[in-house]
C-alpha cells in the first residue's frame, strides 16, 4: 500500500512538472526560475539595504523606473523603501519585442522634463540588464542632468554578458546566466509581463 502511493506520487510530481512548463508556440518552452515568493524576499532585503545606505542622506531618492519592464520590480522595491522616495519614470526602446537587443537604444519618454535632478540622488530600476547598452545610454543621459548621485537596481542582471562601459548595478535583485527570460515585468513582444515569477527559456524551437 504505502510502495502503491510512493508510486503515485511521484507519478503527480511529473504530472505538475508538466503542467509547469509554459509552451509559447513559435518560440519554445519555459521553466520558472525565480518564483514570486524569492521576488518579494529579495525586493524586502535590497529596501532594507537602499535605508541603510542612505540612512546619512537628507533628501528623497528619486527613483527613476524604466518602462514598461521595470514596474513590477520598482513597485515590489519601493514598498520596502522607507526612506522619503520620489517616482519618476523613462521610457527607452533597445528590443523591439524580439528574443535578442537591436544594438540601438533610443530615448521614447521621461517624465523629468521641466524638473531639475541638479544635487539630488537618483535610482534607476530596470527589469533586466543584459548587454548594458541601455544602461550606458540611461547613465549619459542623467549625467547631463548633474544629479548628485545615480544608482542602478535590476531585477535580473545577466552574468557576464554587460560591456567595459557599463556602469555597475549596486543593487542586484538575482544573477542569471544568458537565456532568454519572460514574467514580473519582462515580455516577449509585450506579453507576459503578467507572470508573478521570472521564467526561462529552456527548449527553443529549432528555426531551420
Ligand atoms: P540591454 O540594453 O542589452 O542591457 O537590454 C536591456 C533591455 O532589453 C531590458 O530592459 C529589456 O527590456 C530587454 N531584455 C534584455 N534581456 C531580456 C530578456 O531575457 N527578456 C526580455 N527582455 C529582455
Amino acid at each position: 500500500m504505502k510502495k502503491c502511493l510512493q508510486l503515485i506520487a511521484l507519478a503527480s510530481l511529473v504530472l505538475m512538472n508538466n503542467a509547469f512548463a509554459l509552451f509559447i508556440p513559435g518560440v519554445g518552452e519555459f521553466v520558472e526560475v525565480i518564483t514570486a515568493e524569492q521576488i518579494s524576499k529579495r525586493a524586502e532585503e535590497l529596501g532594507s539595504q537602499i535605508d541603510q545606505d542612505y540612512s546619512d542622506c537628507q533628501d528623497p531618492i528619486i527613483f527613476i523606473c524604466t518602462l514598461n519592464g521595470a514596474l513590477f520590480f520598482t513597485a515590489d522595491l519601493m514598498k520596502n523603501v522607507k526612506h522619503s522616495s520620489i517616482l519618476e519614470t523613462i521610457r527607452v526602446s533597445s528590443y523591439h519585442g524580439g528574443l535578442e537587443t537591436s544594438g540601438t537604444v533610443k530615448l521614447k519618454y521621461d517624465s523629468l522634463e521641466g524638473k531639475s535632478l541638479e544635487g539630488k540622488h537618483v535610482i534607476v530600476t530596470e527589469d533586466i540588464v543584459d548587454t548594458g547598452l541601455t544602461l550606458q545610454f540611461i547613465h549619459s543621459y542623467l549625467q547631463s542632468k548633474n544629479p548628485a548621485s545615480i544608482r542602478y537596481a535590476s531585477l535580473v542582471v545577466k552574468k557576464d554578458c554587460q560591456g567595459a562601459n557599463t556602469p555597475e548595478t549596486t543593487y542586484v535583485g538575482f544573477e542569471r546566466s544568458k537565456e532568454f527570460l519572460i514574467g514580473c515585468g519582462l515580455d516577449y513582444q509585450e506579453e507576459y509581463r503578467n507572470l508573478p515569477g521570472v521564467w526561462a527559456l529552456e527548449t527553443p524551437i529549432a528555426n531551420d
